[in-house]
């Protein structure tokens, strides 16, 4: 007989796995994370925590020590020239972006987060676990098995094993994901050691022919994350632990505006590796078995929404399968209907901006920036900031 919870196994204990986890204690349930790394941890790389992502993190009880170590913006979204740094279109976050979405934005320390979303996870993490096959057991049940000759049969799986998620492979066909063309530079500056203008809370991304590259302070100001996009060689890794130079990273922006290049330099060794990417899926589910995060939808970070929709999965997906105990396969069909269309569409949109972004100079680039200049980005980003999932959740029938 099926127990009154289902048991849950949630693969991968990243920012969607721990978050997954976080949100199922918070209606009541348990589940176990199992995490192939042999301790929890994240790059040493910044994230924009946009109001979407930080509603659902008070709720989580995490968000106010969250920011104690992060920085609350003032400005998001600054759009500058890469020749001379002109303004070409800046959210004013200070004076409205409480009033319009009832949260802050945020930048923070990928580490950071991951421990406030450990904090609230009272569950078990079980590490050293790598997952290496799923099947269906004679019973209807996923089989996990694991590197170390573990099985366990759960009523759930959830895939929250990032862009070469084994689930995937379980719900669709396996595919590998698909070079893009792009490489992203990264580094953590200290703070003592980046110009003035990199340490003021703002989101800054300095956009032009074929590159762009962004910066803001992180960790209570201590660093200033920065992180560039670049054509790629064929040579380029998708690692988080590959390393470029400083001398191949100012090749990149040479010709760009001096206060970029000097924040370049204070860069010691840079990370390098290839950006990825996926097709949206058309369906994240089959049986018993689901994805969450990069797992279902990996999208360029040109919206910085990737982690924040792994978020809104895990709230989704936790009230899902709360409000279906008895039902498991219903509960997850209704996750994926209500956040296929919305994790798609941020997709789509995080695809088309890297075009945009790189314009050649020229009329087009002209025709952009004047676009920038009429619009009002944090009005404009009404569609990403003030969605909330659980609310939409509560308009579809149970
Ligand atoms: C340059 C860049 C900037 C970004 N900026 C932002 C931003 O500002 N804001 C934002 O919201 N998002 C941002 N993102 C996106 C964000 O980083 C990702 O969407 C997010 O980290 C995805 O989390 P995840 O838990 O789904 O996957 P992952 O972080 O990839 O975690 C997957 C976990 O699963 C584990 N795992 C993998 N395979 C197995 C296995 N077989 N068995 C067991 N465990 C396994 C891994 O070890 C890992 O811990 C950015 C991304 C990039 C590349």
């Amino acid at each position: 007989m099926r127990a009154q919870h289902p048991r849950i196994a949630i693969l991968g204990g990243g920012i969607g796995g721990l978050a997954a986890s976080a949100f199922l204690y918070r209606e009541g349930m348990s589940a176990t994370v199992y995490e192939q790394a042999s301790e929890l941890k994240e790059i040493g790389a910044g994230l924009v925590v946009a109001p979407n992502a930080a509603r659902l993190l008070r709720r989580l009880g995490v968000m106010d020590g969250l920011a104690e170590r992060a920085v609350r913006l003032d400005t998001g979204w600054e759009f500058r020239r890469w020749e001379d740094g002109t303004v070409l279109s800046a959210e004013d976050l200070a004076s409205s972006c409480e009033e319009l979405y009832g949260e802050h934005t945020y930048t923070a320390h990928r580490a950071d987060l991951l421990a406030a979303l450990r904090s609230a996870v009272p569950g078990d993490v079980r590490l050293g676990k790598r997952c290496v096959g799923i099947t269906v057991g004679d019973g209807g049940l996923p089989v996990l098995r694991f590197a170390d000759g573990e099985t366990t049969e759960p009523d759930i799986v959830i895939g929250a094993d990032g862009i070469h998620s084994v689930v995937r492979g379980a719900v669709t066909e396996p595919s590998p994901a698909v070079y893009s063309g792009y490489c992203a530079f990264r580094a953590l500056v200290p703070s003592e050691r980046a110009p003035a203008f990199a340490r003021r809370p703002a989101q800054t991304l300095w956009i032009g022919p074929g590159h762009h590259l962004v910066h803001y302070p992180v960790s209570a100001g201590r660093f200033v994350n920065l992180v560039a996009f670049a054509p790629a060689g064929d040579d380029v890794v998708e690692s988080w632990t590959a390393t470029a130079t400083v001398r191949e990273f100012l090749a990149e922006f040479a010709t760009w505006d001096a206060r970029l290049t000097d924040l370049i330099q204070a860069a010691g060794t840079p990370g390098r590796w290839a950006l990825l990417d996926r097709a949206p899926l058309r369906r994240w589910t089959r049986g018993p078995v689901t994805l969450l995060g990069d797992a279902a939808h990996p999208m360029f970070p040109f919206f910085a929404q990737g982690a924040a929709q792994a978020i809104e999965d895990a709230a989704v997906l936790a009230r899902c399968v709360a409000d279906r105990p008895g039902d498991p396969l219903g509960a997850l069909r209704r996750y994926e209907r209500l956040r296929i269309p919305r994790t798609t569409r941020l997709q789509e949109a995080s695809h088309a901006r890297a075009s945009v972004n790189h314009l050649p100079d020229g009329p087009e680039q002209q025709a952009r920036d004047a676009s920038f200049a009429d619009a009002d980005p944090l009005k404009a980003n009404a569609w990403i900031y003030a969605y909330d999932p659980e609310h939409a959740l509560a308009e579809t029938s149970a």
